[in-house]
């Protein structure tokens, strides 16, 4: 099966009647891994900037952060990297600032925290923006946004480092140093019901699967014990994910999701079936995801989101994506 898979690896992301779907790159660490700049992508749709963050034991400086983010910046040179302000605490904690929470996941965690301090987050920005001179490809995103309030504190900010960087760099604006498109992460319920409010102050969104599905289901993601109960099939969770696809083409807003779900074969039959054409993942599942966008009809897959999207029962909806999977081969 390997070889059938990588025998498409060249070829786009296309169903047989040509829907053609975007395939990303989640990122976490910059690699010079040559096997991930061979990969046949669309570019990078979620750069987990707080991996390196948790790596070191301090915070790195805005000069040890700009030759970080500019070896990913360089690595995709003509594509669009989109890359996500830090996402810290819940589960993702920084050695050196230590959070003693009751509910780290319902606590100070994303955009909450470097809001809440705004000179890491400005200094994030800034290096971003330096790393960015002379390039046309990054893009920023926001995670864990609940509030409108949220996005134009953020975007205050990063206006204010964007005039900064071009008049230190003596940079000219729109002409080495480029305004980044901004986007808003859909992961805690409440954005869904902002999605308009939102999208007239941001340029795409980016859909959560992992965080949304934790919160819809009041699950925690990472606890063994309702393990079993965490499930991106629920019906809720693919009736939401088929809302925000609605109401962002409604808006005209790109929309892309980056969640596992987007790398999870059956998965991303369904979100295609939904109308999202970009989808983020990680690298080993890039070639799976376009063998079996390539095996498959949009007709078909109309046909399945409707029955997924009148089961009952997530078993109903695994059943029917494995014979799928199965009368593919
Ligand atoms: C998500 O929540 O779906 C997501 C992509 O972000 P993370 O897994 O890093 O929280
Ligand atoms: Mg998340």
């Amino acid at each position: 099966l390997r070889e059938i898979v990588s025998e498409h690896s060249d070829l786009p992301a296309e169903t047989q009647d040509g829907e053609r779907v975007s395939l990303q790159l989640n990122l976490g660490v910059s690699t010079e891994n040559q096997y991930l700049q061979q990969l046949n992508v669309d570019g990078v749709g979620l750069y987990r900037s707080e991996i390196p963050f948790m790596m070191r034991e301090r915070l790195p400086t805005e000069d040890e952060q700009v030759e970080m983010y500019r070896q990913v910046l360089d690595q995709f040179p003509d594509q669009p990297v989109v890359m996500r302000t830090l996402d810290v605490g819940g589960d993702k904690p920084l050695p050196y600032l230590p959070l003693q929470e009751d509910n780290p996941f319902l606590g100070w965690r994303g955009i909450r925290l470097t809001l809440d301090h705004p000179e890491i987050f400005l200094m994030q920005i800034r290096a971003m923006l330096r790393a960015s001179i002379g390039r046309n490809n990054l893009r920023i995103l926001l995670p864990m946004v609940t509030s409108t309030s949220e996005v134009d504190e953020a975007s205050r900010m990063i206006h204010q480092a964007y005039f900064e960087v071009a008049e230190e760099q003596g940079c000219e604006v729109g002409e080495n140093l480029f305004q980044p498109q901004l986007g808003v992460m859909i992961e805690v319920p409440a954005a869904i019901y902002q999605l308009e409010a939102i999208a007239a102050k941001v340029d795409f969104f980016s859909v959560g699967s992992n965080d949304l599905t934790q919160y819809l289901l009041a699950v925690d993601r990472n606890n063994r014990r309702v393990a079993s109960l965490y499930d991106a099939y629920h019906p809720a969770v693919l009736a939401s994910l088929d809302e925000i696809a609605k109401r962002c083409r409604d808006l005209n807003k790109p929309v892309s999701v980056c969640g596992e779900l987007a790398g999870d074969p059956g998965g991303a039959l369904l979100l295609v079936a939904m109308g999202y054409r970009t989808l983020s993942m990680n690298s080993f599942n890039i070639d799976r995801v376009r063998w079996i966008l390539r095996n498959v009809r949009s007709s078909t897959l109309q046909v399945m989101l409707a029955k997924a999207l009148q089961a009952r029962y997530p078993e109903q909806i695994r059943k029917m994506i494995t014979a799928k999977m199965e009368s593919l081969g």
